[in-house]
């Protein structure tokens, strides 16, 4: 069925896919690594066009990936927004849901349980439908309602914590054997998924300069990095990109890591990157240290960028104005970055337009 094979770098467990499913390590409870041969022969539409260099092959699809991309100029600077936000669930999160649940369903597993702050329970809900399981979506009460109202659309059942935390503690109470638990700041799966947009942006023609990502859970940096990495050991590509991470101040894990400590702010409006302790947290800021830097952004930064993409016509969600917002002020602080600049914008604005109009309302009435 696959070779692809997890692996443990802390205790050296290791299991052929096709058995189990994991979302962390069985034996000392570590984040999973994937190892598998890849070969890179594109063909067809979306995620299932990369299956050759994915830990499975068939995946039960809905048309996700092959997301556009699109050049704009601001500030004289060329960038590259590849239109995340497109996807069937409206975000990138179907990536990884489509390939994480094609495999739960291959492993016959009929429910799926998800802990999120919103975009990873809409696309857990829809690949559930797909994959004819049954989800439930553990969320804190404060997400938007219309992400709620979406799942419930979708089919799947939510159970409301008091905050983001107290979901990712509750969902373990609802695993079983005929429960597979998604796990998308784990699960290996997941972030495989993800490079995918390195690989469309590279067919796209982008071969050099500079990648700006969002990092909540980390799962995009993770999945984009791989694909970049993949593309140079395939020797398509001569010279990895520089990546930009983005946080915001009232939640910087991996800042604190590499800098000791985090400025004071609000960044609440960017709610899609508040996670406070990512299970990754030490891989990606390798990667950032090895490749390139990180910025840390506050609501008043997020909110202007915001105003200004809604202006250019990209209908997105504040979270995704973030990285936008980051490299600007990364520019400003430290000079030139190497153009183009790619930043994926990662969810729709269509889920929450009386939250968005009234953001940008009271930004006029205080001007
Ligand atoms: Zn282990």
């Amino acid at each position: 069925m696959t070779t692809a094979t997890y692996y443990c770098r802390r205790c050296g467990f290791k299991e052929e896919l096709g058995e189990h499913y994991y979302w962390r390590c069985p034996k000392c409870g570590a984040p999973l690594d994937l190892i598998y041969d890849i070969e890179w022969s594109p063909k067809g539409q979306g995620l299932a066009r990369y299956s050759d260099t994915l830990p499975i092959k068939r995946i039960n699809s809905l048309g996700e990936g092959g997301t556009p991309i699109v050049k704009r100029k601001i500030k004289g600077k060329t960038f590259l927004f590849k239109l995340e936000y497109l996807n069937p669930g409206g975000s990138f999160k179907d990536r990884g849901a489509a390939l994480t649940l094609s495999y739960a369903s291959m492993l016959n597993y009929r429910r799926v349980v998800e802990d999120t702050s919103g975009n990873t329970g809409i696309a857990t809900a829809l690949y559930a439908r797909v994959n004819n399981m049954q989800a439930t979506i553990v969320m804190p009460q404060y997400a938007p309602e219309g992400k709620k109202n979406l799942i419930r659309l979708l089919g799947g059942s939510i159970i409301e914590t008091p905050t983001r935390p107290d979901a990712a503690v509750k969902v373990l109470e609802l695993i079983d054997e005929k429960t597979c638990y998604v796990a998308h700041t784990w699960n290996p799966l997941f972030f495989h998924a993800n490079k995918t947009v390195a690989y469309e942006a590279f067919e796209a023609g982008f071969n050099h300069g500079t990648v700006v990502l969002p990092i909540g859970s980390g799962s995009l940096l993770l999945g984009v990095y791989q694909g970049f990495k993949d593309l140079v050991e395939l020797g398509l590509l001569k010279d990895m990109p520089t990546i930009i991470g983005v946080q915001g101040v009232s939640s910087a894990p991996i800042y604190e890591l590499i800098r000791g400590k985090t400025p004071e702010g609000d960044s609440s409006i960017a709610d899609g990157i508040m996670v406070r302790d990512p299970p990754r947290k030490y891989e990606i800021a390798d990667i950032i240290k090895k490749h390139g830097d990180i910025v840390l952004i506050n609501n008043d930064e997020v909110l202007e960028s915001l105003k200004e993409l809604l202006k250019m016509g990209f209908i997105i969600e504040p979270t995704s104005a973030a990285p936008v917002a980051g490299i600007l002020k990364y520019m400003e602080n430290n000079g030139d970055i190497e153009e183009p600049i790619l930043v994926p914008l990662t969810g729709s604005g269509l889920k929450m337009i009386d939250y968005l109009y009234s953001l940008i309302r009271k930004m006029k009435t205080k001007t």
